[in-house]
C-alpha cells in the first residue's frame, strides 16, 4: 500500500526550497506525494512568522489540523518554519496534534525521525528523487543585518556559507535528474562567502556554476543594496547562463525611514547603484520590495517612496504593509503609529501606479520573439519564463526543460501570451 505525504508552505523562498529537500527526504523514506492532505500519512508545514498576515494563517492551518488528527490519530504532522523557535515546550502545549516540530534547517530531528518511520512500502532510492526544471538551492543561511522590523536574524541565526564545492555537486546531481535552471537562496545572498576559508564570493560562485554542462540559466535572491559591488554586476554581465533579473529590496524612498529601518544605505546610494546595474547589464530586469506604513511614516514620505518607484520604473515591486514583529528593533523601540486603513491607502496607491508601469514595460515586448524556459502546462497552455523572469503562456505542444521561441501577442502587467515561433 503506497504511503502518502502532503506539504504545506508559506513564507520566503528559502521556506519553499526547504520543503523541497524534506518532500525529497520523504520521497527517499518511500513516500509519494499526494495534493489532498485527508489521506496524507504525513502532513508537513512549513510556517512563516516575517508578518502578522502570515503568522495568523499558520495558526489556522494548525488548529484546522486538530480534526484530521482526531479521525486518524496515525497521521503524522511535522512543523518547521520560523514559527518553531527554541521553546519547543510552548509549541508543544498550543499545538498538541504537531508530532514533530524542529527549526529552519536543522534537519536532525528530522533524520532521527526518519530512521524510525519507513513505510511499508519502503524502497529507499540510492539519493532523493525529487527533480524539477527550475530548483531553488540555498547558499547561505541566516542574516547579519538586524533590519530593524526584520524577525528573520532571530530565527534563522547568524549568516552560514556552504561551500563551493558542495553547491557545485548539488547543482550537478539536480542536473542530471532534469534540473536546467537554479535559483540561488540567501537571505542576503551578496554576503555569501566571507565566513569561509578563502573568502569566496557569488562572482566567484557564479562563475564555477556557469561552467557546469547541461545546465541553461542561474538565477540570485536576495541582494542587500549596501552589500552589491560593481564585480558582481560585470560578472553576471559576462557569464552566459546567468539571468539578467535583479532583486533589490529599497523598503523605503525616504532616507530617515531607511535610517529607522537600520538598511544601511541612503536614496541616492539605491539610485545611483541602479543606474550602474543599468549601465552595465541594459535591459536587465529589476524587482523591488517595499514596506508602507512603517513607524512615524508621514504622508510627505511615502510620497517620497511613490516618487522612487515612479523614477525608477522597476518591472516587479512587492509592497507589503508593516507589521510589528516581536524582539525585533522597531517592536521594542517604535509605536506602531500608522492606522491600518492608511497602511491599506499607501499599499494600493503603490500597486496602482506599478500596474501602470508594468503594464508599459511589458507592452513594450508586444511583437518580439522571446526565449522561454519551458516548465509545465496550466489550463490547456503551456508556460515558462524568460532569462528576465517574465511569465509567458503559450498554447503550442512543448516539453518540460525545452528552451521554446514564443512571439509575444499579448501583455498584461504580470504575463505576456504569445505562439511559438521557430
Ligand atoms: S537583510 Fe534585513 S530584511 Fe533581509 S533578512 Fe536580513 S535583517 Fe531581514
Amino acid at each position: 500500500m503506497t504511503s502518502y505525504y502532503y506539504t504545506w508552505t508559506i513564507g520566503c523562498q528559502m521556506n519553499k526550497a526547504d520543503t523541497g529537500c524534506i518532500a525529497s527526504y520523504l520521497e527517499y523514506l518511500g513516500y509519494s506525494f499526494t495534493p489532498t492532505i485527508e489521506i496524507a500519512d504525513v502532513i508537513v508545514i512549513n510556517s512563516c512568522v516575517v508578518r502578522q498576515g502570515a503568522e495568523d494563517k499558520v495558526v489556522n492551518k494548525l488548529n484546522a489540523l486538530r480534526g484530521i488528527k482526531r479521525s486518524r490519530p496515525e497521521t503524522i504532522i511535522i512543523l518547521t518554519g520560523c514559527l518553531v523557535d527554541s521553546c519547543h515546550s510552548r509549541l508543544k502545549q498550543y499545538f498538541p496534534q504537531v508530532d514533530l516540530a524542529f527549526p529552519p534547517q536543522d534537519w536532525e530531528p528530522l533524520l532521527e525521525w526518519g530512521s524510525k518511520h519507513k513505510p511499508e512500502s519502503s524502497h529507499c532510492m540510492p539519493f532523493p528523487s525529487h527533480s524539477s526544471i527550475s530548483a531553488f538551492v540555498p547558499i547561505i543561511q541566516g542574516c547579519n543585518n538586524f533590519c530593524s522590523y526584520c524577525i528573520v536574524p532571530y530565527r534563522r541565526g547568524r549568516e552560514k556559507s556552504r561551500l563551493p564545492g558542495e553547491i557545485a555537486d548539488e547543482v550537478r546531481k539536480r542536473v542530471q535528474q532534469g534540473t536546467k535552471e537554479v535559483t540561488l537562496l540567501g537571505q542576503n545572498v551578496n554576503s555569501y562567502g566571507y565566513d569561509l576559508p578563502h573568502k569566496p564570493d557569488l562572482a566567484s560562485l557564479l562563475e564555477e556554476l556557469n561552467q557546469i554542462h547541461g545546465l541553461l540559466r542561474i538565477r540570485f535572491l536576495t541582494n542587500h543594496p549596501k552589500d552589491m559591488n560593481l564585480n558582481l554586476i560585470q560578472t553576471m554581465a559576462h557569464l552566459d547562463k546567468v539571468c539578467a533579473a535583479i532583486n533589490l529590496p529599497v523598503q523605503a524612498g525616504d532616507d530617515e525611514i531607511l535610517k529607522l529601518m537600520q538598511r544601511g544605505y541612503t536614496v541616492s546610494q539605491y539610485r545611483s547603484l541602479v543606474e550602474d546595474i543599468r549601465s552595465v547589464i541594459p535591459g536587465i530586469s529589476l524587482s523591488t520590495d517595499v514596506i508602507v506604513g512603517f513607524p512615524g511614516e508621514t504622508e510627505s514620505q511615502f510620497e517620497q517612496t511613490v516618487k522612487l518607484i515612479g523614477d525608477l520604473r522597476f518591472d516587479k515591486v512587492h509592497v507589503a504593509a508593516y507589521s510589528p514583529r516581536p524582539q525585533t528593533t522597531a517592536w521594542r523601540k517604535l509605536e506602531d503609529n500608522v492606522l491600518s486603513d492608511e497602511k491599506i491607502r499607501r499599499r494600493e496607491k503603490i500597486e496602482t501606479l506599478q500596474k501602470e508601469i508594468a503594464t508599459q514595460i511589458n507592452a513594450r515586448l508586444l511583437g518580439k520573439v522571446v526565449e522561454v524556459l519551458v516548465e509545465g502546462k496550466r489550463k490547456e497552455k503551456w508556460y515558462g519564463r524568460t532569462r528576465t523572469d517574465k511569465l509567458v503562456f503559450f498554447p503550442e505542444e512543448a516539453t518540460p526543460g525545452e528552451l521554446a521561441w514564443v512571439e509575444v501577442e499579448k501583455t498584461t502587467p504580470w504575463s505576456l501570451q504569445g505562439k511559438m515561433v521557430g
